[in-house]
């Protein structure tokens, strides 16, 4: 075992990407291949250290820190094979660190593309369906639910394949619901397997509209697209709306037949053009400078939001799927977010707007609104209720704590989930409520006897194995 074990004694300081946590993990391994991995979690668990694995650090909770064995899963990346379907879609087993930028290009090579995404692709497919990572869309769910099937490497180094065919209620199917959104707790996940769909155009909408009228109206707006994501510029009036709507074939295969040629090359730069003044420009780069300027001076910050909101402005344009859905994230921000019952929305937003006008509470990144449709995965934030989700962000060189505590009573007055990767207080006698973690507990217990799989925020959120 010893010389395929590429662990090592760590020089690693783990750091999340919004600056929250960090770790000294006492060792650091990247395994090349499966037999690897099984062997490097083998001899940590026969050591007696606690195992996490690590996708790419965007969650802003602890939930990958460990003083253990860390796993960066990057060189388990990659297509394993496509699968292809007579409707047209397809079953994609890819490596677990996959990133999502990867996934998207490599299923774009094949015309295939991700039902649903988020809103950046920096993530790894495993830690991206670990934490309950979503996208928007009044009809569409977050990526575990795309998940059909996985490879999970348990402590005692040994693997099971699980999928969502397996018998239910059988210890198969059971450890996949728990190895699709998890939080690692059940094993490390070495493949994915995913049903992406045919590839296909969005046409991406922004507008600027009034508060009140997008809060009134926003049920129909989340029923009246493919995709809704609306920000708020704290202290505005005004929400930038985002709607993303599948473009239909003929006029997608007219677009695609215009972007051939020299004078397709020349609008399609014009449309790269565009994309870097509103992502680069606009989304981060005046954004960085902004932050600098209210992490200096705080008062200046409902001054910085006017200025920010009035920049934005109406445009629409069509791209592949992933080329909408996804952007850039340069400035760096601290984040909670809860998931609310549908019809909670509107009053938890006119509730956070008066906290957030009488408080005078310097937050100069916006507020973002989306949906889900209801899912039936266990730890799933929108686990049987179709589903709103309330995101609070603060530049993370400035204080978050009064704003995101006075957020989350709101969120949980109106009957909250929080996301598994962001902010929160929540603990497990606080969310049994919510899930069912007398089942996770159970499944936890018959993979992981010795509690190996377990950090202190899984301590916190699910408790103990049983
Ligand atoms: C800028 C930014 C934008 C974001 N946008 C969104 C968004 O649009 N929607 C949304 O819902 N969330 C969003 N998030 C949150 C993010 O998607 C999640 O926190 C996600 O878990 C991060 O993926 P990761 O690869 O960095 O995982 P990590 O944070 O590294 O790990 C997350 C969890 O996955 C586990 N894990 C990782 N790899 C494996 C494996 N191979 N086997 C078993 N367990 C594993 C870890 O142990 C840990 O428990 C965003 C975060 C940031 C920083």
């Amino acid at each position: 075992m010893a010389p395929q074990a590429r662990d090592r004694v760590c020089d690693v300081n783990f750091t999340t990407w919004g600056r929250t946590y960090r770790a000294s993990p006492a060792r650091w391994s990247q395994p090349r291949d499966e037999a690897e991995l099984r062997a490097v979690v083998a001899r940590a668990a026969a050591d007696g250290l606690r195992i996490r694995a690590v996708g790419a650090g965007h969650s802003f909770t602890d939930v990958a820190v460990t003083d253990g064995l860390l796993i960066g899963l990057d060189r388990l990346s990659g297509a394993r094979s496509v699968r292809r379907r007579p409707d047209g879609t397809a079953l994609v087993t890819v490596g677990a660190g996959t990133r999502l930028h990867e996934l998207n290009r490599l299923l774009a090579t094949r015309g295939l593309a991700m039902r649903n995404l988020g809103d950046i692709d920096r993530q790894s497919v495993a830690g991206a369906i670990s934490t309950g990572t979503h996208g928007t869309g009044a009809l569409l769910g977050g990526l575990a639910t795309q998940v059909r099937a996985l490879r999970v490497v348990l402590p005692d180094g040994s693997v099971r394949s699980v999928s969502g065919d397996d018998t239910p209620g059988s210890p198969d199917r059971e450890l996949f619901e728990v190895a699709r959104l998890g939080l690692g707790t059940v094993g490390v996940l070495s493949a994915v397997t995913l049903e992406v769909v045919p590839a296909y155009l969005l046409r991406s909408t922004e507008q600027v509209r009034p508060w009140d009228e997008v809060v009134e109206g926003i049920d129909a707006l989340f029923d009246g697209h493919d995709r809704f994501d609306a920000y708020w510029f704290p202290g505005t009036d005004r929400m930038l709306t985002w709607s993303h709507d599948r473009v239909p074939a003929p006029e997608a295969a007219r677009h695609r037949a215009s972007r051939r040629g020299v004078l397709g090359a020349a609008r399609t730069l014009g449309d790269a053009a565009r994309s870097v003044l509103d992502e680069e420009v606009l989304a981060n780069g005046v954004l960085g400078g902004v932050m600098q300027v209210a992490a200096a001076a705080p008062r200046t910050v409902p001054r910085l939001n006017a200025v920010c909101a009035a920049a934005l402005g109406d445009r629409t344009h069509v791209a592949p799927s992933d080329r909408v859905m996804v952007s850039r994230r340069r400035v760096r921000f601290t984040e909670m977010e809860y998931a609310l019952p549908r019809a909670g929305l509107a009053d938890a937003l006119r509730e956070l707007e008066g906290w957030l006008r009488a408080s005078g509470e310097p937050v100069p990144f916006p507020v973002e609104v989306r949906c889900a449709a209801a899912d039936d995965v266990w730890l799933s934030t929108a686990r049987g209720r179709d589903t709103a989700y309330v995101a609070v962000h603060q530049y993370h060189r400035m204080p978050r704590e009064r704003y995101f505590a006075a957020a989350e009573e709101i969120f949980l007055a109106a009957g909250g989930r929080p996301h598994w990767g962001k902010l929160h207080t929540r603990t497990a006698a606080d969310l049994a409520a919510h899930y069912p973690l007398d089942d996770v507990a159970r499944v936890r217990a018959a993979v992981d006897p010795h509690g190996v799989l377990r950090n202190d925020y899984t301590d916190r959120v699910l408790g103990l194995p049983a």
